[in-house]
Parts: structure tokens; sequence; C-alpha cells
């Protein structure tokens, strides 16, 4: 076993009873399967063990990013020196608060949080069922598709601040925008959301979610890893139209190639770096500014 770096050691000296795992690869925790080991992993189970470690890590003057599935990240090569907090798999719970709201907990994946709805009776999370990430990365990201986004259903959010105090933010609060929240510019953890479902059969919920996975299997390159959609949509027109226009379907850096199957994906071949994929969306930005005259902006989060 490799020795612990003094960094590693103060963390679980601070942190005996919250779950750490020491040199995790990034690449188990993102979609891109990309990414050198983060030095320490620390997987909050409650709003107390986040708040405690954002208290403590803040007065030590560490900044941890926090990673939701991982599924809109691009993680360095050469690995996070420092904390990551991870809230997938941590961070979880559902209850549904009266005939049409319910509270679920940021670490829960979307496409749960749209089944356990649809088990309620529940309609207007099935845009959100394929979405490969959790509630606070969609929240986060006011994630959508197919016409819906997290800003159509959200109802308040709550928040921890970096010294670990949660405050409630209404929706407006928010400000939601197309694939931003405040969250962006003003930093803060979700820990939780409120949705404002719609009473819908359930048959109906599921029929709505099974076409929409299909619409999906259909036009996206599932088995290959991705971030989903590489960059955002401009003003003007797609994202994916526009790269197929410049006739980059297929475009290679290394292992990280434009999908053959939508022109809007970024895939790894098998042994893609994230310096392939950062090149690729750089190359990718640039043909696509020559030909057509509109930037593209990376979707995706490159930490
Ligand atoms: C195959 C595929 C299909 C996809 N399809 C869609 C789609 O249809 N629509 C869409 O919008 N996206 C899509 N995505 C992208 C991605 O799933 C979404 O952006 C999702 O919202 C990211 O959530 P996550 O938990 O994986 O966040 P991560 O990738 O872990 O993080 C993304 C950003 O959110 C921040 N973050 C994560 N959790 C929190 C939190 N609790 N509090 C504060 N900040 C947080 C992170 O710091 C990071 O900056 C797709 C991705 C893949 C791989």
């Amino acid at each position: 076993m490799m020795e612990m770096t003094t960094f590693q050691q103060k963390i679980a000296d601070l942190f005996p009873n919250i779950a750490l795992r020491f040199n995790e690869s990034m690449e188990k925790h993102t979609s891109f399967r990309i990414g050198g080991p983060a030095e320490v992993m620390a997987f909050p189970k409650s709003p107390a063990e986040l708040s405690e470690l954002l208290q403590k890590t803040k007065a030590l003057g560490i900044v941890a990013p926090v990673l939701g599935a991982g599924t809109n990240v691009l993680a360095p090569d050469t690995g996070i020196d420092g904390l990551v907090i991870c809230l997938k798999d941590a961070l979880e719970g559902m209850e549904q608060l009266d005939g049409t709201h319910i509270r679920v907990f940021a670490g829960v994946t979307m496409t749960r949080a749209a089944v356990f709805a649809a088990e309620r009776d529940l309609g207007g999370m099935e845009f959100a069922h394929g979405i490969p990430g959790t509630v606070g990365g969609g929240v986060y990201m006011n994630a959508g598709a197919y016409g819906g986004e997290i800003k159509d259903i959200c109802e308040s959010v709550d928040v921890m601040d970096a010294v670990g105090n949660c405050k409630t933010y209404t929706a407006e609060e928010m400000q939601f925008a197309y694939r931003h929240s405040c969250l962006e510019d003003s930093g803060g953890v979700v820990v939780s959301a409120v949705f404002k479902l719609t009473p819908k059969p359930r048959g109906e919920v599921r029929a709505l979610m099974q076409e929409l996975i299909g619409k999906r299997k259909a036009s996206q390159p599932l088995e290959l890893p991705s971030a989903g959609s590489a960059f955002k949509r401009p003003v003007g027109g797609y994202a994916a139209a526009l790269i197929d226009q410049a006739g980059l379907k297929g475009y290679r850096v290394g292992d990280a190639a434009v999908s053959e199957k939508h022109a809007g994906f970024v895939v790894n071949l098998g042994n893609a770096t994230a310096h392939d994929v950062q090149e690729l969306l750089r190359q990718v930005s640039d043909i696509v500014f020559e030909k057509s005259g509109i930037r593209l902006e990376p979707e995706v989060r490159i930490w």
C-alpha cells in the first residue's frame, strides 16, 4: 500500500467518521472515463457531514471541487492534488412532500428521481429520465432535454455555502438560464431540491420516458464514454449541425473523436486523455468558427 501524503493524513485525522478514499482514480467517477487520481475523495452521506467537511476545510484554506456523477466533467490527466467531494451514492434520499411536490437529495441520479416520481403518479420529470447526472449536477447546470429543463419543475433548492451554512433559494433566486444557474457564479453546493410535478397516471409517465429513452438510443453514441453534448447550443444554430456541416464527424485527436453518430458528442475511443479531448474541442471550435463565423463554447466543465 502507498504511504499516505501529509495532506491525506491530515484529512483522515480531521474526518474520522466520513467515508474517504485515497488516490481515487477520476476515471471511475467520470463518464468520459478520463482523469488521474484525486489525492482524497470524500463521500459525505448527510447534510451534517457535508457541512463539517466544508467548514473545516474552509478554515484550512482548502477549496474542494464538488463532483456529482461526473457526466459533465473533464478531469485532468495528472489527477487532482487535494480534496474532491463526491455526492453521488453518498448524499441520497427522496421523499414525497404532498400531492405534487417531491424533495430529492443532490446525490440521487435524475433517472432515479424521475422513476420515483412516476411511481407516485407524478409527471413533469420525464425529460430528466436518461440524463445520466445527479440532481445536484442537474440543478447546478439547469440540465434539460426534449423540451424540458430543471427550471420548469424546480420550486426551491437548499444550497450550502463555503462555510457549511444552508439556505433555501427560490427558483427565481437560482437565476436559471440555458445550462446555467447562479451557483456557477456564486459557488455553493446543492444539498437538495424540491420539484413541483403534475398528477399523471404512471402508465403515461412511463410511456413518455420509454419514448425519450428510445430517441436517445437512436441518436446518441451511448455505447462509448462521453460527457454528452460537448458544446453549448450557440445563438443562431445547433452545435451538432454546425460540426456536421464543417465535415467533422469522425475527426480525431488521439483517441478523442467527434462521434460519427451524433456530431455534438465527443467520445473516448479507448485511451483518450484529457489533453486529447481539450485539443479536439479547441480544433473543432476553430474549424467551425472559420466555416460559419459561430464560436462554439464547451459545455463540459474542464477541471
Ligand atoms: C450520454 C450523456 C447524455 C447526456 N445528456 C444530457 C442531456 O440530455 N441534457 C443535459 O442537460 N445534459 C446531458 N448530459 C450532461 C450531464 O449529464 C448533465 O450536465 C448533468 O446535469 C451533470 O450532472 P452530474 O451529476 O454528472 O454533474 P458533474 O458532471 O459531476 O458536475 C458538473 C458540474 O456541476 C457541479 N456540481 C455537481 N454536483 C453539484 C452540487 N451538488 N452542487 C453544486 N455543484 C455541483 C460540478 O462541480 C461541475 O461543475 C449528458 C451526459 C452524457 C454522458
